[in-house]
């Protein structure tokens, strides 16, 4: 009997999955396996909120296992060990695994590859299981990456994408190794009310349900803050319970501008890990130096805590930094204004915000994270790196009616329609009716100390 380990990572699903399709090709039983690794969590790069997300993947993937005849294994420890462990155990001849894109998958698969081959075990690592495209598989001339969006996209489109394969119809496991029990959300503490629920399930009612109703407008109704009209897949691409390619070719069989508006944003998360891929320091460490001085905690603790917080006085910086609070989740939208606010207007390194964003967001990605808030930060990939965001003008443009910031800061409910965000044009009186803070900082006055720093004068 030939045996493969499955080793699952940041793909947790049975549908459209190579490495599963390609061990239960090769071999006549697998060994499914989720190892919830050391490294990872002494990288610091885990939080509450993802931690829950993951527990529902989990046991998601554990009950499709079963209705297939099969189980999902746990082990918790360092990666390789486990790994060579359960291979041991299950007398297994290969190994199959997705392809990652950081400095710490990199190096996973290397120590994976030289520990299993030494002990006589084939290891197979898949492309195009975590993004739709792999990166490298389209680079420019004369380079190892694309460094400009627009050209990127224009290649990948012509590019044809791998075909979308069916779910297993049975997974025949080894009954002889050993496995944890399968964690449940309920033991995380910290985790915010409003997370959503995780596992493939969900991810696949939740993809086809936008495939028939919410794209369509997508192209009209992606910025419009309180319309809430964009996918939220993103905890699924990046937990895997959502294949991206099986996405994109759902896209585009819906066709049509909404359609095309949304690919276009999936393609984005393609972009930044071929980025970061080819440049694993981009998680740490500036894309392109603006040899940026940014202020010290020291200076600009209280303004940090402000802006942490969603106290900062501008209702639609307030309201976004609340709703990744409360659901570990924001709107693109208020990504942006918030990033830029903290980055330009308060001239904060972005690694403070991209780690405060870490912390919560459930579909922290060190890819889609880091390098968004690079871009924003004027250190990665825009072309335009000393454009600022106006939160009033954005809030107005993007919030018309007000209705998020009153969702999201109470506070400020009685005060109707774009009154809303600038609460402090109202008559003493009146705006004694509200408690809600002065504005942090005078937009002029951050503005033009970024400029100068930037020396963009
Ligand atoms: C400062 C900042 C930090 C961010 N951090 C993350 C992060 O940690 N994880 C993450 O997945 N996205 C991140 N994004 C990108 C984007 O905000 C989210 O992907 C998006 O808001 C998720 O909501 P959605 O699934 O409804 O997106 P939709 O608008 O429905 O888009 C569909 C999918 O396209 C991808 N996508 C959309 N916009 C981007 C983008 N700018 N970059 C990369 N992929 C994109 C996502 O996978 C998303 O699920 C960040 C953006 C900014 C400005």
């Amino acid at each position: 009997m030939s045996t493969a380990v499955v080793l699952f990572t940041s793909d947790l699903r049975l549908h459209d999955h190579p490495p599963l399709r390609a061990a239960l090709k090769a071999c006549d039983r697998v060994v499914p396996l989720f190892v919830r690794d050391d490294g990872i969590k002494a990288a610091g790069v885990r939080s509450p909120n993802r931690d829950a997300f993951l527990a529902d993947c989990l046991a998601d993937l554990d009950t499709g296992l079963r209705a297939r005849g099969g189980r999902l294994v746990i082990r918790s420890g360092g990666v390789v060990d486990q790994v060579c462990a359960v291979a041991r155990e299950a007398d297994a001849d290969e190994l199959h695994m997705a392809a990652g894109v950081t400095a710490y998958a990199h190096a996973r698969e290397a120590r994976l590859r030289s520990a299993l081959e030494r002990e006589g075990r084939r290891v197979y690592v898949h492309d195009a299981v975590i993004t739709a495209l792999a990166p490298g598989a389209v680079v420019p001339s004369g380079s190892d990456h694309f460094a400009v969006f627009t050209p990127y996209f224009r290649r990948w489109s012509q590019e044809e994408l791998r075909g979308t394969l069916a779910a297993p119809r049975a997974v025949p496991v080894p009954e002889d190794v050993r496995s944890e029990a399968v964690p449940s959300r309920k033991d995380v503490k910290g985790v915010s009310e409003g997370l959503a629920a995780g596992g493939e399930r969900e991810g696949r009612r939740r993809l086809s349900a936008w495939l028939r109703h919410g794209i369509v407008r997508y192209d009209e109704t992606h910025d419009d803050l309180a319309g809430d009209a964009t996918s939220r897949l993103s905890p699924h691409l990046h937990f895997g319970t959502v294949s991206a390619a099986e996405t994109v070719h759902g896209a585009r069989r819906a066709g049509g501008p909404g359609a095309e508006a949304f690919v276009r944003q999936v393609c984005w998360r393609d972009f930044h890990h071929q980025v970061l891929a080819a440049r694993p320091a981009a998680a740490t460490d500036d894309y392109r130096d603006r040899h940026d001085r940014w202020r010290s905690e020291d200076e600009a603790g209280d303004e940090i805590e402000a802006w942490k917080g969603g106290h900062t006085g501008y209702p639609v910086i307030d309201a976004a930094m609340r709703q990744l609070r409360h659901e570990g989740w924001m709107h693109n939208r208020g990504r942006l204004l918030t990033a830029s606010f903290l980055t330009k207007t308060l001239y904060v390194d972005w690694r403070v915000g991209a780690a405060h964003f870490l912390e919560f967001l459930v579909d922290g990605d060190v890819a889609n994270n880091q390098l968004n808030w690079q871009w924003v930060a004027g250190t990665g990939t825009d072309t335009r790196p000393n454009r600022v965001l106006n939160p009033v003008r954005q809030g107005r443009r993007h919030d018309p009616d007000g209705a998020y910031v009153r969702r999201w800061v109470p506070e400020l409910a009685g005060l109707e329609g774009a009154a809303v965000h600038e609460p402090w044009k109202l008559q003493d009186r009146e705006r004694a009716r509200f408690d809600y803070p002065e504005p942090l900082v005078d937009l002029d006055h951050g503005l033009a100390r970024f400029k100068e720093a930037r020396g963009a004068g």
